[in-house]
């Protein structure tokens, strides 16, 4: 007998073990432009890289600073961390990679739950402000807003926010096992969940029936949606589910995957980083099952 499929997985910052119910710097998000000579926050960052900080005290990805207008009047603010604005210096891709600066998933893997929140924020932003300089209508230069995350057009007012594209992650089980995937991006012979975009004009839950008989070829049933996680690569939303097998034979679609099959979960593979949401996912699974299993 299963015991009854989990609730909402809370995959808040306050759910982490990591923090152990101390008080934790907490990122607050939202347009919190500082006054002259307060102290804040710089994080320098280029598209896939984040600069490691050059001072001792404070977070290894940002550097202590005091707002000038003169010189950060052009840096993008994405929220408060410790009580400090944090702000985003852009630097051309050249000058960061000839400076060996660590990739945003060197950061993103070793951060704990607050600072995951921040660093996908800011990866996030970064990644519009760099793609979004000009207007997609009329082509002339866009200007920020101060009152919201948007850029809009100063020749024909269209206004344009942040890119979120919807994407699923799916969790196929089987009574005691789950299936886990490898994807021709997996250098370390990692298994991971069946993930993909949401196409135009698609549910969430079609999206997930399609692409698990796209890529694995099986039949799922009973969907339950856990939670939800974004993802800077390139600016995904991940909509967390499990769904019970139904039927149907694996046959891997190899312009998607190297490998798809049924784990025990008591032997698995090597499995993603923790802070991912695939990780999650099975970990929940994982704890399920072992709860069925002593019942
Ligand atoms: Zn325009």
């Amino acid at each position: 007998m299963n015991p009854p499929l989990p609730s909402l997985h809370p995959f808040s910052a306050a759910q982490s073990p990591a923090l152990g119910g101390a008080l934790q710097p907490v990122f607050e998000r939202g347009l919190h432009q500082p006054s002259e000579g307060e102290p804040i926050w710089v994080i320098r960052l280029s598209p896939g890289m984040i600069a490691p900080s050059r001072h001792s005290d404070g977070p290894a990805w940002a550097e202590a600073d005091l707002y000038s207008s003169k010189v950060h009047r052009r840096c993008p603010v994405i929220g408060r961390w410790q009580g400090r604005s944090v702000l985003l210096s852009l630097v051309r891709h050249a000058q960061a990679k000839a400076a060996g600066w660590p990739g945003t998933r060197h950061w993103l893997l070793q951060a704990d739950s607050p600072e995951l929140d921040l660093l996908i924020t800011a990866v996030s932003l970064a990644a519009w402000e760099e793609q979004h300089q000009f207007c997609g209508r009329c082509g002339a230069a866009t200007q920020a807003r101060y009152d919201e995350y948007a850029k809009e057009c100063p020749r024909c007012r269209l206004r344009q926010y942040p890119r979120i594209s919807p994407s699923m992650i799916c969790l196929v089980w089987r009574e005691e096992e789950l299936l886990l995937a490898q994807s021709p991006r997996f250098q370390n012979g990692m298994y991971s969940l069946l993930a993909g975009f949401v196409e135009a004009g698609e549910s969430v839950e079609e999206a997930v029936h399609r692409e698990v008989k796209e890529e694995v070829g099986i039949e799922i049933q009973r969907l339950h949606y856990l939670g939800s996680q974004s993802w800077p690569f390139p600016h995904s939303l991940m909509l967390g589910y499990w769904a019970e097998y139904h039927q149907g034979e694996i046959q891997v679609d190899p312009t998607e995957l190297v490998d798809a099959r049924w784990f025990h979960w008591q032997d698995l593979p090597l499995l993603p980083p923790p802070a991912s949401i695939a990780r999650r996912l099975i970990d929940q699974f994982v704890e399920w099952r072992r709860h069925a299993a002593e019942d």
